[in-house]
């Protein structure tokens, strides 16, 4: 008889996966952590009941938070993670050899060992890089505290419930903004909006204030379940992200490096909000 994993995101819907082999299961000092195979996704690593990242699809999410940002930056030479336990997302923003550092705010260093060990083409050698400044610690006290700056900040965390809670507050969007360089961008996980449409609101009405262009652009990630998921996105300039298609692809060409999902032409589309979300963005 199969056992499944249940997610237990949203009450009366959700998604299931057949655990064809359970690699790790342990509560972390955090979360509840699950690493197993899974015959349609691969490996599948879940939090608190909530999938995290799958082998399958992480290509979309990892692509579409750190390449978006990177390019339409132009120059970014520093970025801060805060979350990524996986290693998905550090692995991606060092493929940029413009990039000279890049830093890594993880609370739970389980997550991180474990990925290492059960894992590990999620992160495919970016814990050893050079480059890499990996701290354990809450992302929220992180950018109250740090006196450091950074030219794109991306918050690969879990949903706002529990430990990931305090990273969709306003106060956090505010300490990001103070950790930005002139220039700088912050891109968030947002969910799902037809499932999550809240923390799309929630998120532009605590970022606006700090921000003077605030949007979202999307992707739709199979096992972030409910249709397409939202990224948010936050800068004083907003012709960052209504770079022409051209003035992408020269950037992009010149990194050389190969996606699975990435184009410019999927990250300038990406921006284009359908009209359901576009009427999530309101103030209070
Ligand atoms: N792709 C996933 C998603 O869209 O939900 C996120 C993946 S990543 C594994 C989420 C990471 O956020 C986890 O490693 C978790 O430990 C970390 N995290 C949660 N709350 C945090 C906090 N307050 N500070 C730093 N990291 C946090």
């Amino acid at each position: 008889m199969s056992e499944w994993f249940c997610e237990t995101l949203h009450s009366g819907y959700g998604q299931r996966l057949v655990i064809d082999k359970v690699l790790f299961r342990e509560r972390t000092e955090h979360q509840d952590l699950i690493i197993f195979e899974n015959r349609a996704f691969g490996r599948v690593m879940a939090l608190d009941g909530i999938v995290q990242t799958t082998e399958g699809d992480e290509f979309v999410y990892h692509e579409m938070l750190t390449h978006v940002p990177i390019l339409a930056h132009g120059r970014a030479r520093r970025v801060l993670i805060i979350g990524g336990g996986d290693g998905g997302m550090a692995r991606e923003a060092l493929r940029h050899k413009s990039v000279e550092q890049v830093t890594m705010v993880e609370l739970d260093r389980s997550v991180v060992d474990m990925c290492i060990e059960h894992l590990p083409s999620l992160s495919n050698g970016a814990f050893d890089d050079p480059r890499l400044d990996l701290q354990f610690a809450d992302g929220a006290k992180f950018v109250e505290e740090t006196d450091g700056r950074w030219d794109v900040i991306i918050v690969d965390s879990t949903d706002p419930i529990g430990p990931g809670e305090v990273l969709f507050r306003e106060s956090f969007y505010k300490a990001c903004k103070r950790c930005l360089t002139d220039g700088g961008i912050l891109v968030t996980q947002n969910g799902v909006p037809f499932v999550q449409g809240g923390e799309v609101t929630n998120s532009f009405h605590r970022l606006s204030p700090h921000f003077a262009d605030v949007w979202f652009y999307t992707a739709a990630v199979p096992t972030y379940q409910g249709g397409l998921m939202a990224f948010g996105w936050a800068s004083d300039d907003a012709s960052l992200r209504q770079l022409p298609v051209p003035v992408i692809a020269e950037r992009f060409e010149a990194t050389e490096i190969a996606c699975r999902y990435y184009t410019p032409e999927a990250h300038a589309g990406a921006f284009g909000l359908p009209q359901f979300i576009r009427k999530l963005l309101v103030s209070a």
